[in-house]
């Protein structure tokens, strides 16, 4: 299947760019978003044919990516991302059992959902030739960088903050890239990876920085689409940081839109931020278009500890084109939710994740959705990368076991 990409597009001022030249910002410093020849692909495509012809994951969807070079489409084993149905705790959150559902995105190679945009960026970067990549990160994406980037012998270099959770700052190094740690938060080693690029050569693969991590990022709204039969979910609770699977999923249900293939109302997009990190829920609430910098942030989720996002503008436009609106929780209530899905379902979600079930009980609370209608959690990565309660209890095998205490 081919690519029906046709060019870029700058996100502020409408400017078009090449397709087939290696981008960052556009000249106006804007993130730059493909553009596809939906024309021509609505009639020359069936997509009841792609789900024949296809295995499930989101390499299903080409027509709809820019990799045209069936050698530059790099993987790493990409799944289809189940939809889980809370079952207890969607009561205790102030829900209905089967209308709160998990997209459980940990599955996906390197335990996160980071792995669809790099696999993008990366396939492209290989592609158009390039050898040596740098990233910023809070963890997930440079993990998710690393591995692919190795699947394509590509150069990897990534910087974190040096309170990154220790399991990601191993994975990353162990999937061969140059890791470093910075004394500073995520937009700081955003900053090292600019400034080096005359010097170093390497290609900024910050969000949206770059035009395809966003592309992979989308392909959340397609199989949403897949999996619920062309239907969608009444709101979408998403775990915003620099917000491109929010941004990236409002741009697929508008494509699907235009293809004449979805014909259902779009959901509210929700984003959820956390008490120390909600620079889009302020700029929400006072109706602005681009968020401040968030001074000294700090949160437990930290995928989505990002004090400033190139893309804020793009985000708040498709909250409100949604009719949605942003969120904060604080840390305990993500941890306590966290622990309580955990303890009631058997789902263990990261603390994002955990986050926009945070978010769902705020929204009850506030009048915001209703418990008829059906919400879409967004579990972005294994709960298995992030610290969890010690377990205390022993036997010591060498005394007479009390086998009372088991009942
Ligand atoms: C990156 C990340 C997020 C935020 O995703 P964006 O699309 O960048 O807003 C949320 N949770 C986890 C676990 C992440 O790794």
């Amino acid at each position: 299947m081919k690519s029906y990409i046709s060019h870029l597009e700058c996100s502020k001022t409408g400017d078009i760019y090449s397709a087939s030249e290696v981008h960052n910002l556009s000249k106006d410093g804007m993130p730059l978003l493909a553009r596809y020849d939906l024309a021509k692909l609505k009639a020359e495509q069936d997509k009841d044919s792609w789900y024949e012809k296809s295995a499930p994951g989101f390499w299903r969807y080409q027509a709809l990516l820019p990799v045209s070079n069936p050698a530059s489409q790099i993987s790493l084993g990409e799944v289809l991302t189940p939809l889980i149905p809370l079952q207890a705790s969607a009561l205790m959150l102030g829900g209905k059992q089967g209308n709160i559902i998990v997209k459980d995105e940990g599955r996906l190679p390197t335990g996160s959902f980071k792995a669809r945009g790099l696999a993008l960026a990366v396939s492209m970067a290989h592609q158009f030739g390039l050898n040596h990549l740098a990233i910023p990160t809070n963890g997930n994406a440079g993990a998710a960088m690393a591995a692919y980037a190795k699947q394509a012998n590509l150069k990897a270099t990534v910087f974190c903050p040096d309170d990154t959770p220790t399991v990601n700052v191993q994975e990353i190094q162990l999937q061969g890239a140059d890791t470093f740690l910075v004394n500073g938060l995520i937009n700081d080693c955003g900053k090292i990876v600019f400034e080096g690029k005359e010097k170093t050569g390497w290609f900024d693969v910050s969000t949206l920085k770059e035009p395809y991590r966003i592309e992979g990022k989308k392909t959340m709204g397609f199989e949403l689409a897949e999996q619920m039969n062309w239907e969608l979910p009444d709101a979408i609770f998403y775990p915003t940081g620099g917000g491109t699977g929010l941004i990236g999923m409002w741009k697929a249900f508008a494509e699907l839109k235009e293809l004449g293939w979805l014909k259902c109302k779009l959901p509210k997009m929700i984003a959820v931020q956390s008490t120390g990190c909600a620079p889009i829920v302020n700029a929400f609430n006072e109706g602005l278009s681009h968020a401040p910098l968030w001074e000294n942030a700090s949160t437990v989720a930290s995928g989505i500890r990002v004090p400033a996002a190139i893309g804020d503008f793009l985000i708040l436009e498709a909250i409100r084109e949604s009719n949605g609106c942003a969120l904060a929780v604080d840390d305990e209530h993500i941890i306590n939710t966290r622990n309580l899905v955990s303890q009631e379902d058997g789902l263990l979600l990261c603390p994002e994740g955990a986050a926009t079930a945070a978010g769902y009980q705020l929204a009850i609370e506030k009048n915001i959705i209703s418990p008829d209608e059906t919400a879409m959690l967004f579990n972005c990565a294994t709960g298995l990368k992030y610290p969890m309660p010690p377990a205390t209890k022993s036997i010591d095998k060498n005394t007479p076991i009390d086998y009372q205490q088991f009942l």
